[in-house]
């Protein structure tokens, strides 16, 4: 028997896929999300949700159960050697969300997931790892792998957000340009012994950058910057490094969390391949250093997701509004990964006269006016 056939199948049931799944499941379409893990993982990862992101979940209601959790992050503070070079306010960001919500990438996308399940039951599918793509024009047919065997799944649009090493980008014959950058860090969530509140602060020291963000519970993550591969990276050895860059001690009894990471970024070559599209990491993988990735893959859902309807009513791809997108979209993932570039150089060691050059910049960055720009920036109201 034929399977039926969808409006729209995402593969990738990550922070975007299930997002641009509930978006869809909004605007009436008869949508599946699958994805190829049988049960969430609870990795804390990203943290950082902009306002831009928070006024699109205003779209399906999710909004307040993100602030009900969340740590609403108001305001940062640029520190180094002992003196606070100044802050930067987000409170004239948004007039809705003036703040950056921290909260682990884990609880986010269980509360997109929730939020899907009540708008199209069953449509998030868990433990389905899509492994065939072939577009026969008018539709896409899936082959996918489950518990129960092979199965075949078919969709008018078929939306890839299956991550950095996406399958469906792969299928479709989409290239990549990927670059792997010398830096890498140790990232931690401890609990909060600071007297920093809900003020995200970083420190620009000789040594290397050491971040910290405030989280729920009463906990803070921190990064920092090392200056050799991160081998099983233990609480005791981000503590130290915490002390002896910024005099803070941090227990590592209080740890929660501890990863090592290196640095990879990727742009694909195109984003729209006729009736398969691809959104998120599997478009463009950008620097976790600026904390902006998944934000932007929420605002290629956002931004699809109209087109998408559309599509869908009318039965007519607009091809015109295709390319629009994909233009807009990737206009967007090379600004934040130029941002992001910027805040890894700035974070890097640095001495002498370079440790001046660093010092004059940021009195220059941090003076009235471009302050507000560096605000608007790093909550992502120019993408
Ligand atoms: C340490 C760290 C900190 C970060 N901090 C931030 C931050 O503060 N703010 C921010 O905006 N971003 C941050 N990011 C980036 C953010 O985590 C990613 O951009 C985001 O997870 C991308 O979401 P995605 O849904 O596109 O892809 P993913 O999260 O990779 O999800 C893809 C999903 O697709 C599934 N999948 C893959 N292949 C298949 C298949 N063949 N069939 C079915 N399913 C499949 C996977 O199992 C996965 O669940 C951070 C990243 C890291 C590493």
């Amino acid at each position: 028997m034929a399977s039926k056939l969808l409006d729209a199948a995402v593969v990738g049931g990550g922070p975007v896929g299930v997002y641009l799944g509930a978006l869809l499941a909004h605007g009436g379409l008869d949508v599946q999300v699958l994805e190829r893990r049988a049960a969430p993982v609870g990795h804390s990862r990203a943290i950082g949700i902009h306002p831009p992101a928070l006024e699109s979940f205003d779209r399906i209601g999710v909004t307040p159960s993100i602030l009900a959790e969340g740590v609403r992050i108001d305001r940062g503070f640029l520190r180094s050697e002992g003196r606070t070079f100044g802050g930067l306010s987000f409170n004239s960001v948004s007039d809705r969300h003036p703040y950056i919500v921290s909260l682990p990438q884990h609880r986010t996308e269980s509360l997109l997931a929730a939020r899907l399940e009540a708008l199209r039951p069953g449509a998030l599918r868990r433990g389905v790892d899509v492994e065939g793509l072939k577009d026969e024009g008018g539709s896409v047919r899936l082959r996918a792998h489950t518990a129960s065997g092979t199965e075949e799944v078919r969709a008018r649009m078929v939306i890839g957000a299956d991550g950095g090493n996406s399958f469906v980008r792969t299928a479709v014959g989409i290239g990549v340009r990927r670059h792997m950058h010398r830096d890498t860090y140790l990232m931690g969530d401890f609990t909060d012994t600071t007297e920093d509140g809900t003020a995200a602060v970083i420190w620009l020291e000789p040594g290397g950058v050491v971040e910290s963000f405030p989280l729920p519970g009463r906990l803070r993550r921190w990064v920092v910057h090392l200056n050799r591969p991160a081998q099983e990276p233990t609480a005791e050895e981000l503590s130290g490094l915490i002390e002896e860059r910024t005099g803070i001690a941090v227990d590592p009894a209080g740890n929660t969390m501890i990863s090592g990471f290196g640095v990879r970024t990727q742009s694909a070559d195109r984003m729209v391949a006729a009736r398969t599209i691809l959104v998120g990491d599997a478009a463009h993988q950008v620097s976790p250093i600026g904390g902006q990735g998944m934000n932007l893959g929420w605002l290629d859902a956002a931004a699809l997701a109209p087109i998408l309807i559309q599509t869908a009513r009318t039965g007519d791809t607009d091809e015109s509004a295709l390319a629009r997108f994909e233009r807009r979209r990737m206009r967007s993932a090379a600004v934040a990964a130029n941002m992001a570039r910027i805040n890894m150089a700035m974070g890097r060691p640095v001495s002498g006269f370079g440790l001046r050059a660093r010092d004059l910049l940021l009195q220059a960055l941090l003076t009235r006016p471009v302050r507000g720009v560096l605000a608007r920036a790093y909550s992502m109201r120019w993408l």
